[in-house]
């Protein structure tokens, strides 16, 4: 018996010494020295999820060029997000850029982390982790998916399969928390002729897009942001809130945009506690790999330890503020990051190339405000003829719902006019002014048009869409970018999309 136990141990001991070695990453195994394929990555994450209870793995999508993209639900409840009133739900999400290896990596590192060392992390939370959002370019190393398109400039269109399985899994969800993992490159021309290169290893955005709630945006820079920071900078790390942009001559330094084509502002926009981490990466993609791997796994922890420490306190903000959202009747369509006198400069690290030692400098031109530039009144629903089919499919992606009318109806209608379309940049990128005049006038509704309520969780993002004024919209360059919807802005001609001040008497065929 007791030599039959002794075998028992021997056998679990030797099995789980063989299996702690399987779960090395391909890029621990190799020594630091070859990064993880598409495939190494499913071979790697099939036996970790299948070795405890507290995983599963489901795919969410398959990638242009034919590979899933899987999902990790880690929870240690019975059933996943059982305990919604309790614990919020985080998604994190790495590599939708295929040239920003290391977000991949440090994903598999979490995961397992999560499994054993740091299970604890699991006890106030449930966690949805998408290790790799790009496959198709990740094997490639190429920034991009397989037909060419910036997966982070494309939520607001959501054309892409891999953007848009991100964003069904994000609305099946509805994560209180949720981040994205990247890389920036540190050395940029204008910097190193100014003699230094960009030297935070982690840098951690929030939400800056001023229709999100004030509660969420407030809590993300003066507590969580700080917070997280200080956790990785005690791993050895140094850290900066992320910022974009050039100090110099002409240039601007801000938070980032507040454009929502990004996964961080575009589900942010949901009142979403919505995170981007930039790990630091100069070189090649496998340069210093294990220490911005190490660097991303830091960042990635100490979010969760933040998220962990305010959990309580997080769902209550998260869910007071989407119980408000729809009460916002105004819609913030243009902003931009303005200096504040009170603090002209910006503490940022830097490696010094002529003294060549890591240190600070304060940087100029910083623009650390937000302001609104233009506003509209959000009206009860915007309307549109059955025949514009390709906004219907836009909205079906968003899952907005839609209603479509049962008989001819007389109704007041707001309707733009298009005068003027004049270039101008925004952000430093193209963009359009549009001067308008909405006339205000009773018509016959058709039966069958499309009839777009503002209501419910998507009250902030439908006016953002469809306003023809709005920065972030289906017509603007940083919404719709290459796909924008260009012949709804017609100098002369009528916008195709229309306001309703009241629905209240209109009858309605099934939802489309
Ligand atoms: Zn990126």
């Amino acid at each position: 018996m007791l030599n039959r136990l002794f075998l028992v141990m021997l056998v679990s001991l030797v099995s789980s010494q063989a299996l702690a070695t399987d779960w090395q990453t391909p890029l621990e195994k190799s020594g630091w020295t070859m990064l993880t394929t598409h495939k190494q990555l499913m071979d790697y994450l099939k036996p970790l999820v299948d070795s405890s209870p507290m995983v599963e793995m489901k795919t969410i999508g398959t990638s242009v060029s034919g590979n899933p993209i899987p999902a990790l639900y880690f929870s240690k409840d019975d059933t996943f997000a059982s305990q919604r009133d309790k614990k919020p739900v985080v998604m994190i999400i790495a590599q939708q850029h295929g040239d920003e290896p290391s977000s991949k990596e440090a994903a598999m590192i979490v995961a397992r982390r999560l499994l054993n060392d740091d299970s604890s992390l699991l006890n106030k939370l449930d966690l949805i982790l998408v290790p790799q959002v790009n496959p198709d370019g990740s094997d490639k190393g190429s920034r991009r998916n397989a037909i060419d398109m910036d997966l982070n400039r494309n939520h607001v269109i959501l054309s892409e399969p891999e953007s848009y399985a991100i964003h069904q899994l994000f609305l099946d969800w509805m994560p209180e928390v949720t981040l994205d993992v990247h890389e920036y490159n540190a050395v940029l021309d204008r910097w190193i002729e100014a003699g230094y290169i960009k030297d935070a290893d982690e840098m951690l955005g929030g939400v800056t897009n001023v229709n999100i709630d004030p509660e969420i945006i407030h809590f993300t820079r003066n507590i969580f942001i700080p917070e997280t920071g200080r956790g990785v900078e005690e791993d050895g790390f140094r850290f900066h809130r992320y910022i974009v942009g050039e100090p110099f001559e002409n240039g601007v330094v801000r938070f980032s945009t507040t454009a929502i084509n990004d996964s961080r502002q575009s589900m942010g926009i949901y009142n979403t506690l919505s995170f981007i981490i930039e790990g630091k990466r100069y070189g090649n993609l496998t340069n210093e790999i294990e220490k911005r791997t190490k660097g991303q796994v830091s960042a990635m922890i100490n979010f969760l330890k933040t998220t962990d420490r305010h959990a309580e306190n997080i769902l209550s903000i998260v869910v007071q503020a989407r119980m408000g959202i729809a009460q916002d009747s105004q819609s913030l369509v243009q902003m931009d990051y303005f200096p504040d006198p009170e603090k002209p400069t910006l503490n940022f690290p830097v490696f010094d190339l002529k003294s060549w030692t890591h240190t600070n400098r304060d940087l100029d031109s910083f623009r650390p405000s937000v302001r609104i530039k233009k506003s509209v009144r959000k009206p009860d629903a915007y309307y549109f003829d059955a025949k514009e089919t390709r906004l219907i499919a836009l909205l079906k992606r968003h899952r907005i719902g839609m209603l479509k009318l049962k008989r001819d109806k007389e109704i007041t209608t707001e309707t733009y006019h298009i005068k003027h379309i004049t270039d101008a940049v925004d952000e430093g990128k193209h963009a359009f002014v549009v001067d308008l005049k909405k006339t205000i006038q009773t018509e016959t509704l058709q039966a069958g048009a499309i009839i777009v309520p503002v209501e419910g969780a998507a009250s902030n993002l439908i006016p953002l869409l469809l306003e023809p004024e709005s920065n972030y919209g289906i017509v603007s360059t940083r919404g719709g970018g290459k796909h924008r919807f260009e012949s709804y802005l017609v100098e002369g001609k009528p916008y195709p999309v229309k306001r309703l001040s009241s629905i209240e008497h209109l009858d309605f065929e099934e939802p489309e």
